[in-house]
């Protein structure tokens, strides 16, 4: 049967978890505790008190890595709300913080991928704090923005907003130090309020973006639910990540790079919608097959043809066109 990880406090949490088992699989449900146990609910939803740190490998067999230990799963679902948190201050939903907010210097990390309701209003609020005299950075993945949310975009930052596309972020104290993907840069800043979608970890936290609907998530396998949401709205959400959670896609073929063709250009980093691509060790691209999605928009894009997506050849594409035209 296959299982699905839950990681959320709340009853949004746990309505995921009862519909992943009304719809036949089995749910453990995390839920933070001093340290790790199994219990079973009414229900049929696992328990186990522990925190989720990391996801690894692609859907349908994935590993949540916990604090203190690793579960097999299908599919991770993520259960969570926009959070504010000033070098740890109590959490408090975004909703509030159009009145509370003090003046001074705001981090929005956009990242956790609010959608695209979510973005605009914190988009607005962060012109609104500019006005009010605040500086903002704004650490965001997303790279396409068109229609309104440009315009949102393009007003918050002729206002003064710094948008950057995080590579690391280290805090020191109260200091924290970002540095910039793409030009490596870094800037520091102390935050008098840090304004984030999610509370998971660093290199969970990159997930989602408006484009790709409420339930997805930049690393695939890895589903996310809002728990802000009206009942019904949640009731739907929960139930559509139930269903996309227990069936994970087909597994694509990731893209791959011929690390002796590659000449360091960055371009399929700077490109990739999905964040796969990454600088390894050696100097030359990778691609993380986890995040990838097969879009071919980097096989493209990359001047030295060193990125190939099995099956998606020059030859191989020519090869099925022509079976299809001779109906073979
Ligand atoms: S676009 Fe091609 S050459 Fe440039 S970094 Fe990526 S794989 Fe290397
Ligand atoms: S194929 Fe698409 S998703 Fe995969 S690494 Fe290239 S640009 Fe990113």
């Amino acid at each position: 049967m296959r299982a699905v990880v839950v990681s959320g406090e709340g009853s949004a949490a746990a309505m995921v978890a009862d519909e992943v088992v009304r719809q036949g699989g089995r749910a453990i449900l995390l839920r933070e505790g001093p340290r790790s146990c199994a219990l079973r609910q009414p229900g049929g939803i696992e328990v186990v008190a522990s925190r989720l740190i990391a996801v690894k490998g692609v859907p349908g067999s994935m590993l949540a890595v916990l604090e203190d230990g690793e579960l097999e799963c299908s599919s991770v679902v993520i259960v969570n709300d926009l959070h504010i948190s000033s070098p740890r201050p109590p959490a408090e939903p975004l909703r509030n913080l159009f009145r509370t907010l003090p003046a001074g210097t705001v981090v929005l990390d956009l990242r956790g991928g609010p959608d695209r309701g979510g973005r605009a209003q914190a988009l607005r609020a962060a012109i609104a704090m500019l006005d009010e005299g605040s500086e903002v950075v704004v650490l965001t993945d997303e790279v396409l923005a068109y229609g309104r949310d440009e315009l949102l975009y393009r007003q918050a930052q002729r206002d003064g907003a710094m948008f950057i596309r995080p590579g690391s972020l280290e805090w020191s104290g109260d200091l924290l130090k970002i540095a910039d993907a793409v030009t490596g840069d870094v800037i520091s800043v102390r935050p008098t309020a840090v304004l984030s979608e999610s509370e998971v970890e660093e290199h969970l936290a990159d997930q989602g973006t408006v484009s790709m609907g409420p339930s997805a998530t930049l690393r695939r396998g890895v589903l996310r639910v809002r728990a802000n949401l009206l009942d019904d709205e949640l009731a739907t959400e929960a139930r559509a990540a139930a269903t996309l959670a227990l069936r994970p896609p087909s597994p694509l073929h990731p893209a791959e790079v011929d690390e002796t063709q590659c000449s360091a250009c960055l371009t399929c980093v700077r490109i990739c919608p999905f964040s796969a691509p990454y600088m390894n060790g050696s100097g030359k691209a990778s691609v993380d097959p986890g995040r990838c999605r097969a879009c071919g928009k980097c096989v493209a894009a990359c001047a030295g043809k060193a990125i190939t997506i099995q099956g998606s050849t020059d030859q191989e594409l020519d090869a099925r066109i022509m079976a299809a035209m001779e109906g073979r």
